[in-house]
């Protein structure tokens, strides 16, 4: 344990240094917030032109139809330039919140409201008593001003975008109901959480860090069972995505001891059995590998790095007071305002941190592949004959694979060309050419022997 804490103890010293100096941080803040800004916007001009391309890949022109392709084309265009504009759109608001001192005005606003409804008092004789309440006013005040003026976006976006691509098929009365839900059910969950957040940091002092990680892990364990009991009777759910939208998916998820297949109502519709077998033998891939736990286990590792590095800022009043926040609230900085502010700061870091994931998500759809054409090349010859006499579902299980994941791609309407940065930094999953050539690859190899029954 001391191997850990040892380089953990150091690294809070040393970020007690910054943390204590008066460094102009809200500076800082906006330089890294415009740097990420204008890294997505290169990446999304580097993709840009390639909406402009005129036919498929190679590997896709037998199955990409001249319309499909062209339709791709004009969803992907459109949903760039929409991109576009909301990522300018959203920076423009973040950096307007930060330099007009706007979470201040909540913070205070949060208090004011307070002391109207007889909480009189809160900024000296109850400032750490009432920081809970006013702290989940705060939140409310900023997730509600954050929703109502990104409404117009998302309403764009669904009944404007998708629409137009035939995606849409939401009514105005189901977005409003989600909504509502939406705003509803993250009060309901989301208050306790912080509440129960900021009182573990406030009773466990500086040794915090195990409390609330076990607090973490329990709440996503509860959040997982729930979602278990909603659904107790299969393994393998079929959800009903044709409600709100178009699009068709497969997903795995779940823990050890309770796992899911999720399966779109439109993917099954669209496919045909031997397909939709080849997606099973992907998502078992994942199964099989354990690819949700090792996911699982890396947030955890990224949330514990996250909170070992707060506590040093936890107390940190010139990085509340550079702000704007009043001597008031910056001598004895609220526990919540020094924690948004403190993540506003590894802004980089985080990006670098999302990119790594993908290249981990990545290598698990690759493993997953292999896994479904393993299990396809381990079938008896009788199997594949009777695949071969089944009309429709003839094909091995890479062949099928690989027309399940076009026809989910030409029913989706994805994007086939993607630039590899913008895909690295963007996507989960790898680019349906990229994995296409890498199941033919697998798939060369075993004809000549390259693959021995004891790789399986
Ligand atoms: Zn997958």
């Amino acid at each position: 344990m001391n191997t850990l804490l040892g380089p953990l103890q150091s690294l809070q010293n040393q970020l007690k240094v910054i943390s204590d100096a008066e460094v102009d941080w809200k500076t800082i803040v906006v330089t890294f917030s415009l740097g990420v800004y204008f890294l997505e916007t290169y990446l999304l001009l580097r993709q840009y032109p390639l909406y402009n391309k005129t036919a498929p890949p190679p590997a896709l022109a037998t199955t990409f139809t001249p319309e499909v392709f062209d339709k791709s084309q004009k969803y992907g265009k459109d949903k760039a330039r929409f991109a576009l504009f909301s990522s300018t759109f959203n920076q423009i608001l973040e950096i307007a919140v930060i330099y007009f001192d706007l979470q201040v005005w909540a913070w205070s606003a949060a208090g004011a409201l307070l002391n109207k409804y007889g909480y009189t008092g809160y900024e000296a004789r109850c400032l750490h008593t009432m920081n809970i309440p006013q702290s989940i006013i705060f939140v409310t005040i900023l997730l509600l001003s954050n929703t109502v003026s990104t409404l117009p976006l998302s309403l764009y976006q669904t009944f404007v975008l998708e629409e137009k691509h035939g995606f849409n098929k939401m009514t105005i009365g189901l977005f409003i109901v989600d909504t509502l839900k939406g705003w509803a059910l993250g009060f309901v969950i989301g208050s306790p959480v912080l509440a129960a957040f900021l009182w573990i940091i406030r009773w466990a002092g500086d040794s915090f860090i195990p409390w609330l990680m076990s607090f973490l892990i329990a709440f996503q364990l509860i959040m997982a069972l729930a979602t278990r009991l909603k659904f107790p009777l299969t393994d393998l759910y079929v959800i009903d995505g044709s409600k709100r939208s178009a699009h068709s998916n497969a997903y795995f998820y779940g823990l050890p001891w309770s796992k899911h297949i999720v399966i779109y109502d439109t993917l099954i519709k669209q496919s045909e059995p031997g397909e939709i077998e080849a997606v099973l033998a992907h998502e078992l891939g994942h199964w099989s590998y354990s690819h949700p736990l090792k996911l699982l286990i890396v947030s955890q590792l990224h949330l514990f790095l996250l909170l070992s590095a707060f506590p040093p800022f936890l107390k940190s009043s010139p990085l509340v007071a550079s702000f704007g926040y009043p001597p008031s609230v910056s001598k004895n900085p609220p526990t919540l305002v020094a924690f948004m502010l403190f993540q506003m700061i590894l802004t980089p870091l985080e990006a670098i941190f999302g990119l790594a994931m993908n290249a981990l998500s990545r290598q698990f759809e690759w493993e997953a592949d292999r896994f479904a054409l393993e299990l396809g090349h381990g079938s008896s010859p009788e199997d594949m004959d009777a695949h071969a006499k089944g009309s429709e579902n003839s094909g091995d299980m890479g062949e099928r694979l690989a027309r399940a994941l076009i026809g989910l791609h030409a029913e989706n309407l994805s994007t086939v060309w993607v630039d590899w940065l913008y895909s690295a930094y963007h996507h989960s999953h790898p680019t349906l050419t990229e994995r296409l050539k890498a199941m033919d690859e697998y798939r060369a190899k075993v004809k000549i022997g390259y693959v021995s029954k004891k790789d399986l």
